[in-house]
């Protein structure tokens, strides 16, 4: 008998994305994940399961082999830190930017800068490169709000088209990284179910390499 293995997938964009992906590697939930309100779906393999969960819980999940395996964005992987996680694949899906941000023209900050976030150990981490010595200032959305209320210098968020900074009145300023979704893969679950993770590994990276030949990437 084959052992159970569960996916722990981002909800959100990343989802809308990630389900071709799985399709075109022959894992396809039973149910519309869409029009449910479950947490927990079966999919065409009886020894599959999906879990969809808020995308920055999904390290956790795997991490802690909750879940034995998951999709989650760079951007939340670099915040975990990685610990306990293979990342064998980059889906190379919901691609966007880790960015430092500012009121459009802003002049150069004098004096300690506050920096606005949810990325609170990736922007440390930055800033700390840099030698500059910052605040942070921890949010949970809509931080292009914090320089226009003057709550902060500078933010760092997701940029995918910009369009959001735009709307209102900031601009990028400076790349910290590229970001995209990776397949991670929990230490003791690669170890001990192995046999049963390497095909899907394999049928995952001929389904993005099909997807970038395919020019749809
Ligand atoms: P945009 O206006 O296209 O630059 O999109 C910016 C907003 O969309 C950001 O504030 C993010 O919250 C969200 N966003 C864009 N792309 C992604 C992504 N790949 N993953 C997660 N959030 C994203």
């Amino acid at each position: 008998m084959k052992e159970q293995l569960t996916i722990a997938l981002s909800k959100g964009r990343i989802l809308k994305e990630t389900l071709p992906l799985l399709a075109a590697a022959n894992i396809v939930p039973a149910e519309d994940i869409f029009s449910s309100r479950k947490l927990i779906f079966d999919t065409n393999h009886s020894h599959i399961k999906l879990v969809v969960i808020r995308a920055t819980d999904v390290p956790t999940y795997v991490e802690y082999g909750g879940a034995d395996m998951g999709v989650a964005g760079k951007d939340v992987l670099m915040e975990h830190g990685g610990a306990g996680l293979y990342e064998p694949l980059d889906l190379e899906i919901a691609k966007c930017r880790l960015m430092v941000a500012g009121m459009k023209d802003a002049a150069p900050v004098e004096g300690r800068m506050k920096v606005a976030t949810k990325f609170v150990n990736v922007t440390k981490e930055y800033f700390a490169r840099q030698g500059a010595q910052v605040d942070i200032i921890k949010l949970y959305g809509a931080m292009e709000l914090a320089p226009i209320m003057g709550l902060a210098d500078r933010i760092v968020d997701i940029v995918d088209t910009g369009n959001t900074l735009r709307a209102n009145g900031l601009e990028p300023m400076e790349h910290i990284a590229d970001i995209s979704s990776r397949f991670v893969v929990g230490q003791p679950s690669m170890k001990m179910k192995y046999r049963q993770i390497q095909p899907i590994l394999d049928q995952l990276a001929e389904a993005i390499v099909a997807k970038r030949e395919g020019g749809q990437a």
